[in-house]
């Protein structure tokens, strides 16, 4: 959003234990804002695994990933969060009383203290290993190279190459299908890792007398071509180097997530292994006013479990209220007794 803003703590990270400790400095009437490089809040559960059941949450014999994430999300709207998704946090800079955080659009945070959550570090796109990429990837919409679809309308009237087996690539195949004039799928294999019920429908659509799509396989993307910088077409190849070029206004590479700590290793903070380093009694780590938890945290002992960042995320609340009220003492409640109806 580009904006200044000025809040109690930033977490970084809306992944389960981010979410969880919106709620656990709630209680503690302490405000927070949470920022994340997904357009949708979940971190792991909801990127890479919503529909699986998880069986190691107290109190749920079963309960589906993202059904976890919609529950930890009601249980901490009555603190009011304010989410910025779809930014990546880049900077950390130190500022009166507190820190300020920058994101890769511009947001500016003032805070108290900073709780990174941030997992295994900031979800993007897999891209493809293509010379010339950056130069594509700028251009506007319905052109060049994207990795999600804003708006389909984007689409209209294009020529589409759309890459990847899983049920990203399909999905928006037959999201498309109407609306482009013409998409190639490319894929190294004739078998999709995709709904059973998605591969039928593009098989049939490619087998379908308009010739809209076209199944390219077993094919790799192999090279982008250009005019001035805008994407004309893009060759592709098979394992035995025939080559076939595909003539396309757009390329949409649909290859999964993958994630990097990226900027968090260069705030100065004590790391072990890709990890923060943390005083496990209240997840401080080597610099003052920062804190982390989750699955980024490490320390002697450390089990990368939901349940275990549920409670580093109390534990880091309650450090954290001597810091944005330093003036008041902490009388320990129960849930039961507090404020959770909210500020
Ligand atoms: P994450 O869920 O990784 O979320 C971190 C978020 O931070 C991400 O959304 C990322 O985009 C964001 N982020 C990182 N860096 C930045 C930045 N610089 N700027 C903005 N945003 C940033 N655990 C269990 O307890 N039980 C299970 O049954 C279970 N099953 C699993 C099954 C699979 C297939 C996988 C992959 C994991 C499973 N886990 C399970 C592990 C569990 O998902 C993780 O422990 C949990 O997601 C960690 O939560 P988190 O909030 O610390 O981090």
């Amino acid at each position: 959003d580009g904006a200044l803003h000025e809040t109690d703590v930033v977490i970084v990270g809306a992944g389960p234990v981010g979410l969880f400790q919106v709620f656990q400095l709630g209680m503690l009437r302490i405000r927070a804002h949470v920022v994340d490089a997904l357009p949708e809040i979940g971190g792991q559960c909801q990127a890479l695994y919503p529909e699986k059941p998880i069986y190691d949450i107290p109190g749920y014999p079963e309960i589906s990933a993202s059904g976890l994430v919609e529950r930890l999300a009601t249980q901490a709207a009555p603190f009011k969060p304010r989410y910025h998704l779809g930014q990546r946090v880049e900077t950390l800079e130190p500022a009166v009383g507190g820190w300020l955080v920058g994101t890769d659009a511009g947001t500016r945070i003032r805070c108290t203290a900073v709780v990174i959550a941030a997992g295994a570090g900031a979800f993007g796109p897999k891209r493809p290993p293509l010379d010339d990429l950056p130069v594509y990837e700028q251009q506007g919409p319905g052109e060049g190279v994207h990795y999600m679809v804003g708006r389909r309308e984007d689409f209209r009237g294009q020529r589409l190459a759309i890459a990847g087996g899983g049920d990203s690539a399909l999905d928006w195949t037959l999201a498309l299908a109407d609306i482009a004039e013409k998409i190639y799928v490319v894929h190294r294999r004739d078998k999709f890792r995709a709904h059973p019920d998605s591969v039928a429908r593009m098989r049939a659509l490619a087998e379908a007398e308009d010739d809209r799509v076209e199944l390219v396989v077993p094919y790799q993307l192999h090279a982008l071509h250009g005019d001035q910088g805008r994407l004309t077409g893009v060759s592709v190849t098979t394992l035995d180097g025939a080559e076939r070029r595909l003539d396309v206004d757009a390329l949409l590479p649909f290859f999964g997530l993958s994630s990097k700590l990226g900027p968090i290793a260069e705030w100065g903070l004590d790391l072990e292994r890709n990890r923060v380093l943390v005083d496990p009694s209240n997840c401080a780590t080597s610099v003052g006013g920062i804190y982390a938890i989750g699955d980024v945290a490490t320390y002697p002992g450390k089990l990368k479990l939901i349940l275990c960042g549920f409670s580093e995320a109390a534990l880091a609340a309650h450090d954290i209220h001597g810091r944005v009220h330093p003036d008041q003492a902490l009388h320990w409640e129960y849930s039961t007794n507090t404020g959770v109806q909210g500020f």
